[in-house]
């Protein structure tokens, strides 16, 4: 008895011990911050022109609608005439007649080229919410602190800033190594079936690979995370997939009154009620363990211990995670019936019902383990299942180590010195997966403070944008491009 006790006493003291020190080895990841100077570039100005830029109906309505010719070229035309230095300086080329490619070749061209990409198009103004927007959504407005309009948050800002940027180290002379290139889409907001994608393989065609592509995702946050009073900076290091899933049961039919023991609709049902007990498998892995590690480190007490030993807390926090669907999203792929169809009178039995499952995809999986996923865990050959042809599967998951994150994770810092870095997953789609031909360093991150109310007005109403964070946002990426292409400056990292 005596023995058995004294076992289990110390078995507690060694497992006291291993969590202790873990958890005083889990050291931050965080890079000393060194703060810049955040005033460098004139906010105001910026304001002004990416004002001009938002009058401009630039908006994917629908992949077969009409395109907005005359406000691409328009857009075309201000950014040549707001940044004279930077026409005059790179090759500008338009791809698919409204995207725009522009190469600042560096003078050692060998190298991997530094890439920023952003998109020119806009979604459009809900029907009906017109009405809702405290300033008209395509006015440019500026009051005392913001620039509103469609587009000012995605991805306006963040081509004017890139623009900014590279039109200020024109002006002091500066000569990149590493050639610079920017790619600014038409149709993003439709999935980039013309733009990124023609962009993409143009510069494949051109034998170009980038060291690392700089896209939109991730931002600062303020107020994600509970726990943790600072801002979080999350970049993209990969982004989710998608597939849809259509389910078709056909019956005999007949009146409804002699039906079978289950009808078509009765079989469906079920099905989906199946999948939905039943999720692709998940857990935490890869981006989201990497927010952990990088999180992790930040917090107080005991989530700090928590988090240093995935070891013996994982099974737990994975429960936690499964029980807030924004959380669970980051550690499974996604099941969401999202369309079904069958019936239209009340006396008769439907002969075809039809459902479509949505579900997205974790980097591990594959549109294609999904769909077996689906026909195993339905086990029913009376339904017919098929896979859309719009899937695709989730980017590869870029390193935490390469020169592009390191830039961007210092860079951040400096302008955001309060901000936690992390690396994390993203669960919509950007222009950038098209880019992994070019790279396999993809990141997604725009340098702008965002809180919880600021990222409902994207593709939302009243979108808008602080203007003394342009500034910031321009020095952001003057930053990143010195750091990965000036002569010697990666070695600062
Ligand atoms: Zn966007």
């Amino acid at each position: 008895m005596k023995t058995a006790l004294l076992l289990i006493a110390g078995s507690l003291l060694i497992l006291i011990v291993i969590l202790a020190v873990n958890t005083a080895n889990f050291e931050s990841r965080q890079i000393e911050a060194e703060p810049a100077d955040v005033s460098a570039f004139d906010s105001g100005a910026i304001a002004e022109r990416l004002s001009r830029g938002l009058k401009l109906h630039t908006i994917s309505h629908s992949l077969d609608g009409p395109i907005e010719a005359e406000a691409f070229f328009a857009l075309h035309a201000q950014l040549a005439s707001d940044y004279p230095l930077t026409h005059k300086t790179l090759v500008r080329e338009t791809v698919s007649d409204y995207s725009l490619l522009y190469t600042w070749e560096g003078t050692k061209p060998e190298l991997p080229a530094a890439l920023l990409l952003a998109h020119q198009d806009v979604v459009p103004v809900e029907t009906g919410s017109e009405d809702a927007w405290e300033q008209p959504p395509y006015s440019g407005h500026i009051d005392a602190t913001h620039v509103w309009g469609r587009g000012a948050m995605d991805d306006k800002g963040s081509l004017f800033c890139i623009m900014e940027a590279v039109e200020g180290l024109i002006a002091r002379g500066y000569q990149p190594e590493r050639t610079v290139l920017l790619a600014f889409g038409h149709d993003e907001e439709l999935g980039g079936p013309q733009g990124a994608t023609q962009i993409a393989e143009l510069l494949a065609s051109r034998g170009i690979k980038a060291e690392y592509v700089l896209d939109e995702g991730g931002a600062v946050t303020e107020g994600t995370l509970s726990m943790l009073d600072s801002p979080v900076a999350v970049i993209g290091i990969a982004e989710k997939g998608s597939v849809s899933i259509d389910l078709v049961v056909e019956t005999l039919g007949g009146h409804s009154s002699m039906p079978p023991r289950q009808t078509g609709i009765g079989i469906l049902s079920a099905a989906i009620a199946t999948l939905e007990a039943n999720p692709v498998p998940g857990g935490i892995a890869g981006p989201v363990e990497l927010m952990f590690n990088h999180i992790g480190p930040e917090l107080d007490f005991p989530i700090n211990m928590v988090m240093a030993n995935l070891w013996l807390f994982r099974p737990v926090l994975e429960r936690v995670f499964a029980s807030d669907p924004s959380m669970d999203a980051m550690q499974r792929t996604t099941t969401a019936a999202t369309i079904i169809n069958g019936g239209v009178k009340t006396n008769v039995l439907p002969s075809r019902v039809k459902a479509t499952v949505n579900f997205r995809i974790l980097p591990g999986d594959t549109h294609d383990s999904v769909f077996e996923h689906v026909v195993g865990t339905i086990a029913d050959d009376r339904i017919q299942v098929t896979k859309r042809r719009e899937s695709r599967n989730p980017s590869p998951v870029s390193p935490v180590d390469s020169l592009g994150f390191k830039a961007i994770q210092k860079t951040v810092r400096d302008y955001f010195p309060t901000a936690i870095v992390t690396p994390y997953l993203v669960m919509g789609g950007t222009d950038s997966r098209y880019y992994s031909e070019i790279s396999t360093n993809l990141y997604r991150f725009a340098p702008f403070l965002y809180n919880n109310e600021d990222r409902e007005r994207i593709h939302g109403t009243n979108e808008r944008i602080a203007i003394d964070t342009l500034g910031r946002a321009a020095g952001f990426y003057t930053r990143v491009i010195e750091l990965t292409t000036a002569p010697g400056a990666a070695n600062s990292l």
